[in-house]
C-alpha cells in the first residue's frame, strides 16, 4: 500500500529528476545543434577558401604570363593583387583551419607539405614581380601546375573532415533523441501511471468517505439526541410510508403510544438530569423489546410512539403489555420503580397519520384515566 507522505515525496523526487534530466537533454541537444551549424559554416568557409586558392594559383600564373607579354603596369598591379589575396587567404587557412590531424598532414607533414609549397610558390611569384624574367615566369607556371593536385587534395580533405564531424554530431543527436524517449518512458512508468492510480485510489477513498458521511448525516437527521432512538421526523415518515403501503395492500399495522406516568414528579423530586436519565433508560427498555420490523421513536417530551408491523390488534396489545411489564419490573435505582401507560390502535381504511395518532392518543388517555400503568386499545375510529 502507498503511504501518502512517501508517495508525495517519491513523486516530487521523480518529478524533479525527470525535469532536470529533460532540461539536460534539451541543453545537450541545443549545444549539439549549434555545433553542427558552426561546423557546417566553418567547413563551408574553408572549402570555399581552399577552392579559391586553387583558382588564384592558376590565375596568378596566367596573369604573370599576360604581363610578360604586355608589360602593362595594370597587369602587374592585377598580378600583385592576386598574389596578395592568395597570401592572406593562406595565412587565414593556416591560422584557423589547420588544427585537425588530417589538414596538418596535408599542410605541414609528409610528402605534401602544402604550406611549404604554397610559400615557395609565393617566393617564385615574388621573384617574377621583381625581375619580370622569362625564367621566373617559367618557374611560376610550372610550379602552379604542380600545386594544382595538392590544392585539390586539400579541398577533399576538408570535405571529408566536414562530413565525418557532421556525421558524428548527427549520431550524437540520435543519442539525445533516444535519451529523451527513454526519459519520457520512465516518466510514464514511474510518475504518470502511479499518479493516476494514486489519484483514483484517493477518489475512491473520498467517494467512500462521502458515502459514510452522508449515511451518518441521514442517521443524525432522524435520531433523537437525548435518547438516541428515532425522532418525530422519522416516525412521521414511517407513518406516511406504512399508510401508503397498507392502503395499497389492504393490510394493517399497529400504532402504540407510550407515556411515562407521573414523570413531572421525577423532574420535580430528583431534578431534570435524573429525568433525562430515566427518559434514556425507558427508551432503552422499549428499544430492547421492539422487533427489527418495528419502528420506535420519541414522539415528544416523555412520549414514545411505536409503528408495529403486526396487524392483529390483540397481538399489538400483547406486545404493548410485554413492554409495560418490562418497564414496571425494571429497577430505576435512585428513583425506584417507574411505569408507563400505553395507547394501542391499528390502521383502518382511510386513516391518515393524524387520525391514527389521535386514536392512539385517545387510547392512551383511556389508560391514564384507568389509573395508569396499563394498556388500552381502540380498534375503530
Ligand atoms: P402523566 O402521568 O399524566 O403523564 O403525568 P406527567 O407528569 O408525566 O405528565 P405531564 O404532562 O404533567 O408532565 C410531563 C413532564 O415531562 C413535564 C416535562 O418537564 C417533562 N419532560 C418533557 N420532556 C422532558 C425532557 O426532555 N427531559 C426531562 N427531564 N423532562 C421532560
Ligand atoms: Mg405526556
Ligand atoms: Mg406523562
Amino acid at each position: 500500500m502507498f503511504k501518502k507522505s512517501t508517495v508525495i515525496f517519491n513523486l516530487k523526487f521523480i518529478y524533479a529528476f525527470v525535469f532536470v534530466s529533460l532540461a539536460c537533454w534539451a541543453l545537450f541537444a541545443y549545444i549539439t545543434t549549434t555545433e553542427i551549424i558552426k561546423n557546417q559554416q566553418a567547413y563551408a568557409h574553408i572549402i570555399n577558401l581552399t577552392g579559391k586558392q586553387r583558382m588564384l594559383s592558376q590565375k596568378i600564373a596566367l596573369m604573370a604570363n599576360q604581363h610578360y607579354e604586355s608589360r602593362n603596369k595594370e597587369d602587374k598591379k592585377h598580378l600583385f593583387t592576386l598574389y596578395s589575396l592568395m597570401q592572406s587567404d593562406h595565412a587565414s587557412i593556416i591560422s584557423v583551419y589547420t588544427k585537425s590531424e588530417a589538414t596538418r598532414a596535408v599542410y605541414f607533414s609528409g610528402r605534401k607539405q602544402l604550406d611549404k609549397k604554397v610559400k615557395h610558390y609565393f617566393k617564385l611569384v615574388n621573384k617574377y614581380l621583381v625581375d619580370e624574367s622569362l625564367a621566373s615566369l617559367y618557374q611560376v607556371e610550372s610550379y602552379a601546375f604542380s600545386l594544382l593536385p595538392l590544392l585539390d587534395e586539400a579541398v577533399t580533405v576538408f570535405e571529408n573532415e566536414s562530413r565525418e564531424k557532421t556525421d558524428f554530431l548527427l549520431s550524437r543527436e540520435l543519442f539525445i533523441l533516444a535519451g529523451i524517449i527513454i526519459t519520457l518512458i520512465l516518466e510514464s512508468i514511474f510518475i504518470v501511471i502511479p499518479a493516476i492510480r494514486y489519484t483514483k485510489m484517493n477518489q475512491d477513498k473520498l467517494k467512500q468517505l462521502v458515502r459514510e458521511r452522508t449515511r451518518e448525516l441521514e442517521e443524525l437527521s432522524v435520531t433523537d439526541q437525548l435518547t438516541n432512538i428515532y425522532n418525530r421526523r422519522k416516525i412521521d415518515e414511517t407513518l406516511s410510508f406504512e399508510i401508503e403501503r397498507a392502503s395499497r395492500s389492504k393490510e394493517s399495522f399497529g400504532v402504540i403510544m407510550v407515556d411515562i406516568d407521573k414523570f413531572k414528579n421525577i423532574n420535580d423530586t430528583y431534578g431534570h438530569l435524573t429525568g433525562d436519565n430515566i427518559l434514556k433508560n425507558i427508551a432503552g427498555i422499549l428499544f430492547d423489546n421492539v422487533r427489527k420490523s418495528d419502528v420506535l421513536g420519541r414522539w415528544g417530551g416523555e412520549e414514545f410512539l411505536i409503528v408495529d408491523s403486526e396487524s392483529d390488534i390483540e397481538k399489538i396489545a400483547e406486545f404493548a403489555e410485554k413492554m409495560r411489564k418490562a418497564i414496571e419490573h425494571h429497577d430505576f435505582h435512585e428513583v425506584g420503580k417507574m411505569t408507563c401507560s400505553f395507547g394501542v390502535t391499528r390502521y383502518i381504511k382511510d386513516d391518515t397519520a393524524s387520525s391514527l395518532v389521535i386514536r392512539a392518543d385517545k387510547a392512551l388517555y383511556m389508560a391514564k384515566e384507568s389509573g395508569r400503568n396499563c394498556v388500552k386499545e381502540i380498534i375503530s375510529g
